[in-house]
């Protein structure tokens, strides 16, 4: 492709809304245009490279068995309302009327469609195992779209579904999928981690995610300096740790005024946090009941995914509390609240604080506190679970050793649903004896899109962009310095021809720029190789240069050629 024939606008500019790398780099360099907030379209450049991600995605899919289909974006509410989602999904979900008033989505995800799709077209277990998988724009209308591709309302996802007889069927396709998404993305040139994750509304209860090490990654990790144990925060489970055996005293009620923290009661009680109760407060949506209480213990953070799934609730379900309002039915007090006294609402309490001896806690009475409380003779909680939220250093919970935290870009999810939904929608099989059997689910998904983010976040400097030769949007770039030196440019098109019958894909830069322009915007767009015709082409020398290298090397026009194209053939077939 010649340069000055191709559809690209760079901007020198850094865009206002872009905060970071990959966001500022994929505007400058002209890969893609934002329409709304959210919503972007790939120009030349960038739909290349995000096809040549979507084609590493579909190899490795194949390799395993998949089949590729193609689904529409638009669903009908029906669907959604067999498997219950329709009204678990809250507002991300992206709805709309025909001009019957039928109800539809635009997918977020399609568990609901391949379901339909299989339950009606397989009967036999002759049929089975299957996977089905399409590559797709997905919907969901997030509440804080950002980062460009990275979190948006519009993007491209690869959702694969399997569908199995028995639980040991889905194992072997889930083990499949998780080696498929580590062969993807490291072809894709990313550093990652496949942790334990939360299922969120997929529902189902074991998954991975695949997270693309980076500072601006939304996942948390927690992994083990000793061990293999990698998860999510919101997953991690944390060990209670052991409190001190000591004689219940008995309760008493303190003042401690303007003590509306742990912090300030601590100081004030010269207490350690330690032997303090946090108190969360919720109001939930569609419940038989209103509020929800959360203790732990002073000094930890409650882990909003564990208590949410221990309700069993859908997260646009709760939201914080309004004390002054949540007060009247409850008899809470804003910065004095605690477990005894108050009333009428569900008390969730953190395992480790079932054995922790004479704690202090809001005594439900503006300046008050409580100590000696102790759970069992003054609290009880309607729900005891493992509610922390793990950080730095607290004990790793398979071998004990401190844990470490690392965060992440989310590229890809794998879950293993089980039955969730063939049983909702009555997906069936036959098996050998004519019976009908439950068919045993697992989804897949990988953000395309975000993926592509995900690679020039990992792979960029001051200057722009360096692409992996993977899914680099072509894989040479032939600057020709000054394009009236016919010499320069008999050269340049040689070369130029050269690469093509090779099969590597170049770029010839003949446009009339200034050569600082030509270089600059070669660094931006961050073709991995840079061939400079210049000054010296009459001697037939090039300069040859390494995008993720600072320093090139003169080299015979031919040699340089030949270069290129061992590099690209090795990366093609290495
Ligand atoms: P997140 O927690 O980041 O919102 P998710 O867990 O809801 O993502 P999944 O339902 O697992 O997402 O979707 C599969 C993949 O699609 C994710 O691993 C992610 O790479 C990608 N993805 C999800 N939401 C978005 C989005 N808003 N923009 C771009 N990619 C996304
Ligand atoms: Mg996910």
């Amino acid at each position: 492709m010649r340069l000055s024939k191709m559809h690209m606008k760079t901007l020198r500019e850094v865009p206002a809304e872009a905060e970071i790398p990959s966001h500022i780099l994929l505007l400058r360099a002209g890969m893609i245009r934002k329409l709304v907030s959210g919503v972007y379209g790939f120009m030349p450049m960038g739909y290349r490279s995000l096809r040549k991600i979507e084609q590493i995605v579909r190899e490795e899919m194949d390799a395993k068995g998949g089949q590729e289909i193609l689904m529409s974006a638009i669903q009908p509410a029906e669907l959604w309302q067999e498997s219950g989602r329709w009204s678990v999904f809250g507002p991300e979900m992206f709805r709309l009327q025909d001009r019957n008033a039928r109800d539809f989505c635009l997918g977020p995800t399609h568990e609901e469609i391949f379901t339909d799709i299989v339950r009606n077209e397989v009967d036999s277990y002759r049929q089975l195992p299957l996977n089905l998988y399409q590559i797709q724009t997905k919907y969901r209308d997030e509440k804080r779209p950002r980062f460009g591709l990275m979190r948006s309302r519009e993007f491209i996802m690869k959702d694969a579904y399997s569908f199995d007889r028995d639980w040991e069927g889905l194992d072997k396709s889930y083990q499949d999928m998780y080696d498929a998404y580590t062969k993807i993305f490291e072809r894709c040139g990313l550093t990652f981690r496949a942790v334990e994750a939360d299922t969120g509304a997929m529902g189902g209860n074991n998954s991975h995610e695949f997270c693309a090490l980076s500072e601006v990654g939304e996942s948390e990790i927690a992994y083990c300096s000793q061990c293999d144990m990698a998860a999510t925060t919101e997953r991690a489970a944390c060990v209670d740790e052991k409190a001190p055996a000591e004689a219940e005293l008995p309760l008493e009620t303190v003042y401690t005024p303007g003590t509306k923290t742990i912090e300030d009661v601590a100081n004030f009680l010269k207490l350690d946090k330690k032997k303090t109760i946090k108190a969360l407060l919720f109001a939930v949506s569609d419940q038989d009941y209103d509020y929800v209480a959360a203790f732990v213990r002073g000094d930890r953070e409650l882990n909003m995914t564990k208590l949410i799934n221990a309700l069993g609730l859908a997260e646009h379900q709760i939201e914080f509390a309004d004390e002054t309002a949540m007060h009247e039915q409850t008899g809470c007090v804003g910065g004095f609240t605690g477990p005894v006294g108050l009333h009428d609402c569900k008390m969730v309490v953190d395992s480790e604080l079932v054995e922790a001896k004479n704690m202090c806690a809001g005594a439900c009475k503006e300046d008050h506190h409580m100590i000696n409380v102790n759970y069992g003779r003054d609290y009880k909680g309607d729900l005891v679970l493992d509610l922390k939220l793990i950080k730095e250093g607290d004990p790793c919970p398979v071998c004990g050793a401190p844990v470490k935290m690392a965060r992440g870009i989310e590229v890809g999810q794998v879950f293993k649903l089980g039955t969730k939904y063939s049983q909702a929608m009555g997906a069936y099989y036959k098996d050998e004896n004519m019976q009908d059997q439950v068919l045993v689910m697992g989804c897949y998904g990988v953000g395309v899109s975000r993926t592509l983010a995900a690679v020039v976040e990992q792979h960029h400097d001051d200057k722009g962009i360096i692409w992996p030769i993977s899914v680099a949007p072509y894989h040479v770039i032939i600057t020709l310095v000054n394009g009236n030196d016919e010499g320069q440019k008999d050269l340049a098109e040689e070369i130029y021809g050269e690469l093509q019958a090779a099969g590597v894909e170049v770029l010839l830069d003949d446009r009339k720029e200034r050569p600082g322009v030509k270089f600059n915007d070669a660094d931006l767009l961050g073709i991995p190789i840079r061939i400079t015709v210049g000054k010296k082409a009459g001697d037939r020398v090039v300069e040859f240069k390494l995008r993720s290298e600072s320093q090139s090397v003169d080299m015979n026009a031919t040699t340089a050629v030949e270069e290129a194209v061992v590099m690209v053939n090795t990366h093609r077939h290495g």
